[in-house]
């Protein structure tokens, strides 16, 4: 079911963001169409849309419970998100607590190495340059974050962290790392936006021993392992088995 919309705002990889009457809010659709290395591999995942979506609403109510604010209003449909109208930062914030991916490709550290406290990452978000590696220095130069800014989305980030690691935890997936979008109301308050899901979630399931069996994330796509909606689906399962339904405002 489509919820009543307004223009067609921008449209991305996962999601297309509409116009609603409330000029302070927009709806998202998240879109079946899964990509990855920057769009080089592309390919249509049905029911994605939906499972991300429905894990994405959950999770963000968690973390208003916890006191993090997120720019989640409420599901407006199976795959419609209600959110608040906020310009994106462009960067992508990562926290590792396991080194895997890129990590692992650009220095030496060992694949499944515990980080503690947590790395935080932060990159450009811009398609062109295939989402470089920043430095603090580098945020600072581009103008994208200040000084205080830049605090308050490392203390966020790991405050995301402190919350989903052992909410993740409890329903048998380790929270290996992730990603966060952050962005910026009309009124200039910060808040989580995009979503968290197994497309920008590393989610290892604790019951399994073997090295591909367990990954129940995009990595799945990524590395052609096949049984990418099967892992998402079990993930929607353990979250809506251990959250409150989420609150539909359509
Ligand atoms: N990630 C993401 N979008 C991106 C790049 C990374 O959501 O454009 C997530 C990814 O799913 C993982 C974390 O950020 O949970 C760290 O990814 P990494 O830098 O290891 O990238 P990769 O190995 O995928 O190139």
């Amino acid at each position: 079911m489509m919820p009543d919309h307004g223009e067609l705002l921008y449209e991305g990889k996962a999601k297309r963001i509409y116009a609603v009457t409330n000029p302070d809010q927009v709806l998202v659709e998240f879109k079946n169409d899964a990509t990855a290395f920057n769009a080089q591999k592309k390919a249509q995942l049905a029911d994605k849309g939906r499972l991300n979506c429905q894990i994405s609403a959950r999770l963000f109510e968690l973390l208003e419970t916890a006191g993090i604010p997120s720019h989640y209003v409420g599901l407006a449909g199976e795959t419609w998100m209600l959110v608040k109208r906020v310009e994106i930062i462009p960067l992508e914030v990562v926290l590792r607590n396991i080194a895997t991916g890129s990590l692992c490709r650009q220095t030496p550290i060992a694949e499944g190495t515990p980080i503690s406290p947590a790395l935080f990452d932060l990159y450009f978000k811009d398609d062109a340059l295939a989402d470089p590696l920043l430095t603090e220095a580098r945020v600072r130069l581009l103008g994208v974050a200040d000084e205080s800014q830049l605090s308050a989305i490392e203390q966020l980030a790991r405050r995301v962290n402190a919350a989903l690691s052992p909410f993740f935890e409890g329903i048998g997936l380790q929270l290996v790392d992730f990603k966060l979008e952050l962005g910026i109301t009309s009124s200039g308050e910060l808040l989580l936006a995009d979503e968290i899901s197994p497309d920008t979630c590393r989610l290892w399931d604790l019951n399994s021993t073997d090295a591909k069996d367990r990954i129940l994330d995009k990595d799945r796509f990524r590395k052609d392992l096949g049984g990418v909606m099967e892992a998402y689906g079990e993930v929607l399962k353990r979250v809506q088995a251990s959250t409150s339904n989420p609150r539909n405002c359509m």
